[in-house]
């Protein structure tokens, strides 16, 4: 189970809307599997931003830096799915950490359809699916 709280899930949301059609980033914040905080991170793939994204290193930092500030850490990505299913791509997966959590926020014209939570099997062979649980702030 994935917890993330509320009002970063709605926010998330709002920003993967708001980039349609192209594929959004962030970072999750939190601690074990419960997410408490995100950061918006720049998406680096112009070039096939509908389908692809490359998280900015610099504002990874940034992040990195902002989770220490606040006492917690880096658990996850999160990116979007423009007019595609919230399903892991094997793009995906060859990129994924292993323990991390990445979940995918499906946008179908412009507005939010689903988001389902993966983490990468320790072998690194494939993505299992953990419920998402919204609780609130
Ligand atoms: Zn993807």
């Amino acid at each position: 189970m994935v917890k993330i709280n509320e009002s970063s899930y709605n926010a998330i949301i709002k920003h993967a809307e708001a980039g349609f059609p192209h594929e959004v980033c962030g970072v999750l914040i939190g601690q074990d599997h419960t997410i408490t905080d995100y950061k918006e991170c720049n998406n680096l793939n112009t070039e096939r931003a509908h389908d692809r994204y490359e998280l900015d290193p610099l504002s990874f930092k940034e992040a990195d830096d902002y989770s220490r500030e606040v006492g917690k850490e880096i658990i996850g990505i999160y990116h979007s799915h423009p007019d595609h299913p919230s399903m892991a791509s094997e793009t995906d997966r060859q990129r994924a950490w292993p323990e991390w959590i990445y979940i995918i926020f499906s946008i179908n014209k412009g507005k939010y359809n689903d988001a389902r939570a993966w983490i990468l099997e320790d072998s690194g062979e494939k993505f299992y699916e953990e419920p998402i649980e919204v609780t609130p702030d």
